[in-house]
């Protein structure tokens, strides 16, 4: 390695440490859990997160959450925050902490027979579809009644539902992004008053980005997903 290889490196660590204490001293007055977004990034990276005692890491992808965890360390709590195909779910289902973008009752099928073959209970967030883009996934709010209903009923015995999450539209529209959050935490209240039971209790609200936590956490936020501010522009999305 020669000096300037070595100097960007020193670099991107101490920016990776300074971005994580300036994060967590802005997330502690709300109560909100940090998740750091690692996807595309080396283990280095996630490393020298953990090592400033960050423990909740988020990835896209299952085949390369499965990598991170068979090498790092196993108190990292892994949260799988992208869509999930259901035939991915097995690969996962052994060790992940919370999956965010649960979007269809076939998927919550799928995880919750993961989880019995492997004797564990898998937290799931919903996701609903709040932004303007077609491309993004999440279920409208009668899908995600009828999937909360079917829950309550008792129907799904190895998954625990503890929230709700969703992605703003990419705007530069600060109001528009206010609203998507606001229309979000409004419906989380709402289901808490009509729904709890043993598999589930709606607490979390799983919204904001590198781009838009700052207006997440005034709504409500419990737990931001932010990555490229912490580990830097992503070369693939
Ligand atoms: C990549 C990703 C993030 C983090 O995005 P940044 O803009 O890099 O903070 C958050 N949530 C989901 C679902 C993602 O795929």
């Amino acid at each position: 390695m020669n000096l300037r290889q070595y100097s960007t490196i020193v670099k991107s660590l101490m920016s990776i440490k300074k971005t994580l204490s300036k994060l967590n001293k802005e997330l502690t007055p709300y109560n909100c859990q940090l998740i750091a977004v690692s996807k595309t990034k080396p283990a280095s990276d996630i490393l020298e997160a953990y090592n400033c005692g960050q423990r909740n890491f988020g990835e896209n992808k299952a085949q390369e959450l499965v990598k991170k965890y068979e090498t790092l360390p196993k108190d990292i709590k892994w949260h799988m925050i992208g869509h999930l195909q259901t035939n991915k779910v097995k690969y996962i289902a052994p060790f992940i902490h919370l999956i965010h973008a649960v979007d269809s009752e076939k998927l919550l099928t799928t995880i919750d027979n993961e989880a019995k073959k492997n004797d564990r209970k898998i937290n799931c967030l919903l996701q609903l579809h709040i932004g303007d883009e077609e491309t993004k996934f999440g279920m409208n709010e009668d899908e995600l009644v009828s999937v909360l209903d079917k829950v309550n009923s008792g129907q799904f015995e190895n998954v625990n539902i503890t929230g709700l999450m969703g992605m703003a539209t990419n705007t530069y529209d600060k109001k528009q992004i206010k609203r998507e959050f606001k229309g979000l935490k409004n419906l989380l209240e709402e289901l808490k008053i009509k729904y709890s039971s043993e598999h589930l209790q709606l607490k979390e609200l799983s919204i904001g980005m590198s781009g838009d936590y700052n207006l997440a956490l005034k709504e409500g936020s419990t737990m931001v997903r932010i990555g490229s501010s912490i580990f830097g522009e992503r070369s693939y999305p």
